[in-house]
């Protein structure tokens, strides 16, 4: 190990930065962070950098470096673009046995920054030792994202119970279980939720010893319309912690791959008899579930609250008291027209996007036609598919022309992907042409001819 890591208490320590340029201001900004008291020696110091300065109740000196701006500084950092005048920091740092980083130069560093993961109190620092700073940069940046900003929450909920924890149980391996224990569970689950008082609480009744409530929870998290890489953060960490997953068939088996691997996977989809789980038996299933105590997520395609019938779930879990959380999801309508090249609202062709469900009940023509033909507004019809004939002939009928441009959508983001386009006079044909199948997603408007003008071809999202 070239270097050893260690975490550097700066609150009220003078800290020396030669250099005042950009360079000096981002080492600065991160010294004022951990409440260093700046010292800056420059000819020249920039505004921001001033403001910094004053703010960390430092002091500013505009001269050129001398050996004696060392005195009384824990730490040296050294942010010119002279040479010879950065060794000569470093040298005397060195000569005084005071640690020195020289910015670009870790020949003459006795320490050196880390790519850092702030989550205060919890920090991640990851180091190359200098040789791929790059390196380490995009290892941070994965940490970023498999780690909620919130994570650092838990730290602080840890450290406000740890006396007692500590009076509770003497034995090491008693309290390292117990912390195991509530930051994988529900109470984790609270405080990353921003419910800070109810996890408190909850943490409180695990030390009184009293019988934790055997409720779970439920999240309705919205999967995104198939490519994995459109799923949030949020929806994959709570995938990965659920003892149960229901799932339909719009979900992709590339994203239940990623629900954690022991999780029981329930399917509530169409059955090969082709009967869907009627939904008040799925509303029931979650609530029986939470009520063993169970981590429930109700896997849903692209955002649950539409189309996704998520408000009927919630109300069922609010009226028998299960807690829940929603996640929002990509619906189909952002990811089908992102990978189809197709804006959905543009300065010159819709100033307005109307989602519209295409499920026509007993096959009749209820929807608001009138309000639907207005000719700068886009059209994207949800379950079209089967009502596609009628859909086209109304708007056609309340006076859309015939010639409006109109985009079918087969399996939109994923690998399968197929787009159309035509007008709303040849789309049914469109359909039986190709033998186009759901889910399918349907964009109506002037919009479509700007996947023509931007020269948009099957593959050009560089993820399909
Ligand atoms: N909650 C979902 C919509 C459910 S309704 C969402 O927000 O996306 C089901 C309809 O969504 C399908 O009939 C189809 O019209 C559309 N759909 C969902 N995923 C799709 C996809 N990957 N490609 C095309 N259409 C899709």
């Amino acid at each position: 190990m070239e270097f050893l890591p260690l975490f550097h208490n700066l609150r009220g320590a003078r800290v020396l930065v030669v250099g005042g340029g950009e360079i000096a201001l981002r080492k600065s900004r991160l010294l004022a962070d951990a409440g260093a008291v700046l010292r800056v020696v420059a000819p020249q110091i920039g505004a921001e950098l001033h403001e910094l300065i004053d703010s960390s109740g430092g002091e500013e000196l505009l001269r050129g470096y001398s050996e004696a701006d060392l005195d009384g500084c824990v730490l040296i950092i050294a942010a010119t673009d002279d040479e010879p005048l950065n060794a000569q920091v470093s040298a005397d740092a060195r000569q005084r046995g005071v640690p020195v980083n020289v910015v670009d130069a870790p020949a003459l560093c006795s320490v050196i920054f880390p790519a850092i993961v702030d989550r205060s109190p919890l920090v991640i620092a990851v180091s190359s030792g200098g040789d791929a700073p790059v390196l380490a940069r995009l290892i941070r940046a994965k940490m970023e994202s498999w780690i909620p900003p919130t994570y650092g929450h838990l730290a602080g909920l840890a450290a406000r119970f740890r006396h007692q924890v500590k009076n509770l149980f003497p034995n090491v391996q008693q309290r390292r279980a117990f912390w195991e224990d509530v930051f994988q569970g529900p109470i984790a689950d609270r405080q990353l939720a921003g419910q800070g008082a109810e996890a408190e609480r909850l943490l409180q009744a695990k030390i009184d010893g009293e019988a934790p409530a055997a409720t779970g929870e439920v999240y309705l998290v919205g999967a995104g319309p198939g490519d994995p890489d459109l799923l949030t953060f949020k929806a994959l960490r709570l995938m990965q912690q659920a003892d149960v997953v229901l799932y339909d068939r719009l979900v992709a088996p590339a994203i239940l791959e990623l629900c954690r691997r022991d999780a029981d996977r329930i399917y509530v989809g169409k059955q090969r008899a082709d009967h869907a789980v009627p939904q008040d038996q799925i509303n029931q299933q979650l609530v029986a579930l939470a009520r063993q105590g169970k981590r429930v997520v109700r896997l849903k395609g692209g955002d649950p609250f539409i189309f996704g019938r998520g408000g009927e779930e919630i109300e069922e879990l609010a009226a028998h008291g299960i807690p829940f959380q929603v996640v929002p999801g990509i619906t189909a309508a952002s990811g089908c027209a992102a990978y189809a090249g197709i804006p959905l609202t543009h300065r010159d062709y819709a100033q307005s996007v109307r989602f519209v469900t295409g499920h026509l009940k007993n096959n009749t023509t209820d929807l608001p036609w009138k309000d639907l033909v207005s000719p700068a507004q886009t059209l994207v019809f949800y379950m079209g598919l089967i009502g596609l004939p009628i859909i086209c002939s109304e708007l056609i009928r309340h006076g859309r022309a015939a010639d409006t441009p109109a985009a079918l959508i087969q399996q939109g983001t994923t690998s399968n992907q197929r787009v159309f386009t035509g007008t709303l006079a040849n789309l049914p044909q469109l359909v039986a042409e190709h033998e186009v199948h759901a889910p399918t997603l349907v964009i109506v408007g002037e919009v479509v001819t700007l996947r023509d003008k931007l020269k948009w071809f099957e593959g050009a999202q560089a993820s399909i």
